[in-house]
């Protein structure tokens, strides 16, 4: 028999797939609201002018390529410890922090499980329930058992907090919790302050070992905004991770660019972690790419160009919440009755619309309007040019 007799075709990845039906569909009229990317007003995908600014600062002056540190370069983990904790944290400061540049956020978060499997090798990781995609299939991959704790709240739109924070208190010490730390994927529901303050509680009390996803940064409410909650798990005293992608606040989805930090007690500590985490990087990729990481390390170490990704970023994230708004006016217009106001509640790229499958499924199948049938669909893909016909088919399918 052939070497791979045995191989069983793989299921399709959900959303990835959504988009291969997506490109084949002939309909002219067609909107793509399944994968998570934002596109602007033209539907287009951008280009930051922070971006080829910082591009075009690197052609004119080219450097070799040679091989990086194995975390990465280093003004760019500095860059990120700066944006995701404060450049002058006691913590950072005290060098308590240990980033290395990652393939993306789904590298930072496979790093940071890795690492924990060496770590705390017996350890269940509970995700939300429902998570994004990719959060069971890592952590199974990385041969945690995956669990979940209650998350979405369907009856009331909403999150169920005490189911989750139920769940929390219930799980040993040592549990490995995933927590999307703003503009939560796919349903857009986010803890409150208040709530956030209480899960940190449990977290500590239990001693249970809090993984920060952070792919979102600036798209909910800013940059400062969605990070608030990473500096109150620092003063909470906790010992936590963090994983960063920039594929959405800078646009640059294909180069990958991303970041682990793990948050110890001392620097000596600190410096321990740092040098078992080089060993993961070591035997996965060896080290990092160059270019993204450049430019992002660029933009937010050059007070200019910082300023203008500052601008664009809100540029961003003032659109999604047009779309929210716009969407609500247009189903209200359409004939949609009922409370509506949960799609401006939520933050971020995505809003889980309340539609199930089978209108999911209409939605593709008659109108060419591509979604999640988990009912998810994609804010920051509408735009003033299909938002009356998305609006319009919803009605349709309701
Ligand atoms: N975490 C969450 C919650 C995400 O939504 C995504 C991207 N869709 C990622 C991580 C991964 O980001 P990246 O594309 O940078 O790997």
């Amino acid at each position: 028999a052939s070497l791979f007799a045995s191989v069983e075709m793989a299921p399709r990845d959900p959303i990835l797939g959504l988009n291969e039906q997506f490109n084949a569909d002939t309909n002219p009229n067609k909107v793509n609201l399944g994968v998570g990317v934002y596109t602007d007003d033209q539907g287009k995908l951008p280009l930051l002018k922070c971006v080829a600014a910082a591009e075009k600062q690197m052609s004119e002056t080219l450097k070799p390529r040679g091989y990086l540190p194995i975390d990465g370069i280093a003004a760019y983990d500095k860059a990120v410890q700066g944006l995701v904790f404060g450049a002058e944290h006691p913590a950072v400061k005290g060098g308590r922090i240990a980033t290395a540049q990652a393939i993306g956020g789904t590298g930072g978060l496979k790093l940071g499980a890795d690492f924990l499997k060496r770590l705390q090798p017996n350890a269940t990781v509970l995700i939300s329930d429902p998570s994004w995609e990719n959060h069971r299939a890592l952590f199974e991959s990385a041969g945690f058992p995956v669990d979940t704790y209650p998350y979405y709240d369907a009856a009331n739109r909403g999150i169920n907090f005490d189911g989750m924070l139920a769940k929390l208190k219930a799980s040993p010490a040592g549990t490995i919790v995933v927590l999307h730390a703003c503009c939560h994927n796919p349903t857009g529901y986010d803890l409150t302050d208040a709530q956030w303050d209480e899960v940190i509680n449990v977290v500590k009390a239990q001693g249970l070992v809090a993984f920060l996803d952070m792919a979102y940064q600036g798209f909910g409410n800013g940059i400062a905004e969605d990070g608030a909650v990473v500096l109150k798990f620092l003063e909470a005293g906790l010992s936590f991770f963090v994983s960063t992608s920039f594929s959405k606040s800078f646009s640059l989805y294909g180069e990958r660019v991303g970041a682990l930090s793990i948050v110890s007690e001392t620097a000596e500590e600190c410096a321990r972690v740092l040098s078992q985490l080089k060993r993961v990087i070591r035997t996965n990729y060896s080290n990092p790419p160059t270019h993204g990481a450049q430019v992002v390390a660029t933009v937010l170490s050059t007070p200019e160009l910082r300023a203008m990704w500052e601008d664009e970023l809100a540029g961003m994230r003032d659109r999604i919440k047009l779309m929210r708004t716009a969407l609500v006016n247009e189903l209200t217009a359409a004939g949609v009755q009922g409370d509506l106001s949960y799609i401006t509640r939520q933050k971020g790229m995505f809003s889980y619309s309340g539609l199930n499958a089978a209108q999911m499924q209409r939605l593709r199948s008659e109108f060419g309007i591509y979604g999640v049938d988990s009912g998810r669909i994609c804010v920051a893909a509408l735009n003033t040019g299909n938002l009356k016909a998305v609006a319009a088919a919803i009605k349709a399918v309701m």
